[in-house]
């Protein structure tokens, strides 16, 4: 495991804080004897030890990889491939604030009271308008409100996990879930993927053997890796489901965002015995900010999500309820959803026809046909943190493929990268930088 230098340096911080260790300039760090620590000034009250207190679970938990990724995107001169964040450029703000200036003029003060638990009902059905859209039969009465479909993960992990228990996910997957589920006392098994997503046919060895409580998917234009499981694979992925009953968590936030034609139809469209639980959010399709995703599941499963909810945050703030209701009923959503989708085909086009005139050997890459992500594997003899460094040099950041494996050490031959925050102007420098460094590192 590697552990970079501020990791370290807030680990003395937080020593000396509970007190101890001691340092001086020049002397260095020293462990503090129980006799020292006990002999303080009268009216000193010793630091809570605070590491003392956390549980197993979070004191584990040190790794900060969303946050990272969140500090990294903000810098100005940067050229970012590393989030997975919406064009700012394409915000539908001027249509927001008319919304908004009308949702202030006509509603009382509804506006600014609680929500019901389950979330805004007017919303729900507008939801359930985007579901047929997507081939998925349900009414507003399927869908809870959520916090961000990544509450959804949280609230899975607490409804199903109990500590031991094990979770299959794609293998590489969405950090994000092997973090919460692993929080909650998870063994967490990759399935491998190919370029028809999930390996249908090892995963039957993986349920004999590992009995997991449920399979997380990512079905549609997968983060990392772009992919889409085939129509034949997602029957026999269910079939299997049914067979060793296996609930599984499909989550789509970025099905509808589709260059060409419409992709196969999400997992929950084909399921006929209630086994997947759907979740998706506004989040690639709007705004990261508005925590706006939903869960759509069985009776007895969403019954779970509202009471967590209730007990979490009883329910997704109303005004931002209030805004999505609208803009999806005025037809603004599906225009949206019709730019994006032109924009950001162009978008990757641009990073295709960069990562071509600039390839290096020992690279490849995959053809998104939606979605956010080009997968782009790197020659045999990087070495992972010197790419960060080098490309970081040339002002280019991007995700390094192991924060998507669940034990870690594989992923090193593979980097994301996202083509739908940064200016368009921008990918071809980016990518001739980031491929200036690929071959930098492989020759050094
Ligand atoms: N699942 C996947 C696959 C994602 O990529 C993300 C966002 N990076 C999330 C869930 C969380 O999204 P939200 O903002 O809705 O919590």
């Amino acid at each position: 495991l590697e552990v970079n230098r501020s990791t370290v340096i807030k680990a003395y911080q937080e020593l000396k804080a509970d007190g101890l260790v001691d340092s001086h300039v020049g002397k260095g760090t020293i462990v503090l004897s129980q006799a020292k620590q006990a002999a303080l000034p009268d009216g000193y009250i010793n630091p809570l030890p605070w590491y003392q207190l956390f549980t197993e679970t979070i004191a584990g938990s040190n790794d900060n990889i969303i946050g990272d990724i969140m500090a990294i995107t903000g810098g100005d001169d940067l050229i970012s491939f590393a989030g997975g964040i919406p064009a700012p450029s394409l915000y539908p703000v001027e249509i927001m604030r008319e919304i908004q200036a009308d949702l202030y003029r006509k509603t009382s003060r509804e506006m600014f009271l609680h929500s019901p638990v389950e979330g805004h009902y007017p919303l729900r059905e507008s939801i359930s308008y985007l579901l047929r859209q997507r081939q998925i039969a349900a009414s507003a009465k399927d869908t809870v409100i959520l916090s961000g479909s990544q509450q959804g993960l949280d609230f899975a992990a607490r409804i199903f996990i109990r500590p031991g228990d094990t979770v299959l996910v794609e293998e590489p997957t969405f950090f994000g879930a092997i973090q919460i589920f692993r929080s909650a006392g998870a063994r967490v098994i990759g399935v491998p993927i190919d370029q028809d997503g999930l390996r249908t046919d090892v995963l039957e060895a993986l349920l004999v053997r590992h009995r997991p409580k449920f399979i997380y998917t990512l079905p549609t234009f997968q983060n990392p890796s772009g992919v889409t499981l085939s129509l034949e694979r997602r029957y026999q992925l269910l079939n299997l489901a049914y067979q060793y009953q296996l609930p599984v968590l499909e989550d789509d936030p970025y099905g509808e965002l589709y260059y060409d034609s419409a992709p196969v139809p999400p997992l929950k469209a084909l399921d006929r015995h209630g086994y997947v639980i759907y979740l998706s959010t506004f989040s690639k399709s709007l705004f990261l900010g508005l925590r706006v995703g939903w869960i759509t599941a069985p009776p007895q499963v969403l019954a779970k999500f509202a009471h967590l909810k209730q007990m979490t945050d009883l329910h997704v703030n109303t005004p931002a309820q209030f805004l999505l209701d609208a803009f999806i009923r005025r037809g603004d959503y599906d225009n949206h959803i019709a730019l994006l989708r032109q924009e950001y085909a162009g978008r990757r086009d641009r990073m295709l026809e960069a990562l071509g005139k600039y390839k290096v050997p020992g690279t490849s890459w995959n053809k998104p046909l939606g979605g956010y992500y080009v997968w782009c594997r790197l020659p045999d003899n990087i070495v992972r943190h010197k790419l960060v460094a080098n490309a970081g040099k040339r002002r280019v950041v991007f995700l390094p493929g192991e924060a998507f494996y669940p034990d870690g050490t594989q992923g090193d031959t593979h980097v994301r990268l996202n083509y739908t925050f940064v200016n368009p102007d921008q990918i071809e420098p980016g990518i001739k930088h980031f491929m200036q460094a690929v071959r930098e590192t492989a020759t050094d």
